[in-house]
């Protein structure tokens, strides 16, 4: 479907630049930016994916991961095409490393159709934008999220972080999470593996944490390439002094995937992250990895206040209103 993007600025001679990530493309006639799915048409910047869902499910939402953000709930959980950034371990690639190619299978939906789809699915608590870069499907991402804020629905945005200032303060106005990947603590990582930079995405994280949002960081652990424990325990650091010290850190084990053949991440590894996380944060827990207890207990009495195993979540240690049924202490935030 083509629609005019926002985000852009004219320049001379028919070119555009996108100002919507920190990339900045400045895009003669006909070209198309490094996410494959904004192009200049005619002297206009176009989204070249609105309406276009490349993948829907209801998921769990700890499968975002959101650990602390409605428990146990299910959401329905969409993507379409396109990323920002060229992570070469990508577990997405299918979809997240290509363009809006009509040759791939894709099913058109308004913003309106998906918000029916999600007020009809039980057990539902809202949507989540997912899967490939939601960043650079924006404007579809925006109209779908404010008309299911309007329905009473829940949004969720899972993303690498990786956008302008000005962009991301219009998301607080209809986002109510976020789930934001921190993939190492260094910028040769983020420049090497992803093509990108790392200080865009602290900024994302502190903006976020600064709006007010709920906010859960994921790490991917790759062997040789973000598990030095120098940088780890220094991104630990910077996310207790700058998020605070409850701000949820998952680590999840990496297995190989599109151009990175390394071995998987041992458990071992990914237990030694969490203890070194674990000496500045209160909250981490560990992903694709299911012999750890990522159980939540009560920060006042210790006592359980919600079981994980796999996807079977009991919230049997929380009240109606979030609060721990021992001690009372409240711990969830509902928004
Ligand atoms: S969203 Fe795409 S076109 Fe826009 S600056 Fe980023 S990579 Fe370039
Ligand atoms: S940011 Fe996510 S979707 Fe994009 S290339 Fe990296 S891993 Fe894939």
């Amino acid at each position: 479907m083509i629609h005019e993007a926002q985000w852009y600025k004219t320049l001379q001679d028919e070119t555009v630049q996108c100002t919507l990530c920190p990339h900045n493309c400045v895009l003669k006639e006909g070209k198309t930016g490094i996410c494959r799915v904004r192009v200049n048409k005619g002297g206009k910047l176009i989204t070249e994916v609105y309406g276009f869902v490349s993948s829907m499910h209801s998921d769990p939402i700890e499968k975002k991961p959101l650990y602390h953000f409605y428990p146990g709930s299910n959401i329905l959980s969409l993507g379409s095409f396109g990323c920002n950034l060229r992570c070469f371990f990508c577990q997405n690639c299918t979809i997240s490393q290509t363009g809006a190619d009509p040759d791939l299978p894709r099913t058109n939906y308004t913003p309106e159709q998906i918000v029916q789809l999600a007020l009809k699915q039980p057990q539902n608590i809202g949507l989540a934008f997912t899967y490939n870069e939601p960043v650079v499907w924006f404007e579809y991402m925006v109209d779908i999220a404010r008309l299911a804020k309007k329905s009473g629905l829940k949004t969720v945005m899972v993303t690498n972080g990786f956008i302008n200032r000005e962009p991301l303060k219009v998301l607080f106005e209809c986002i109510d999470a976020f789930s934001v990947d921190l993939k190492s603590y260094t910028e040769d990582f983020y420049a090497k593996a992803t093509s990108s930079k790392l200080g865009p995405v602290l900024d994302t994280l502190k903006q976020i944490s600064q709006a007010g949002k709920h906010l859960e960081i994921v790490n991917l652990l790759i062997p040789g390439l973000n598990d030095e424990d120098e940088s780890f325990t220094a991104m630990a650091r910077w996310i207790a002094a700058e998020l605070g010290k409850e701000t949820v850190l998952h680590i999840s084990r990496y297995f190989p995937h599109y151009k990175l053949t390394t071995e998987a991440t041992s458990p071992d590894s990914v237990s030694r992250a969490r203890l070194l996380a674990e000496k500045e944060l209160t909250y981490v827990y560990s992903g694709n990895i299911y012999t750890e207890s990522n159980d939540t207990h009560c920060l006042n009495c210790n006592a359980i206040l919600i079981t994980r195993h796999m996807f079977d979540i009991r919230t049997n240690g929380l009240d109606s209103d979030g609060r721990c049924i021992s001690c009372g202490k409240y711990f969830l935030k509902k928004i």
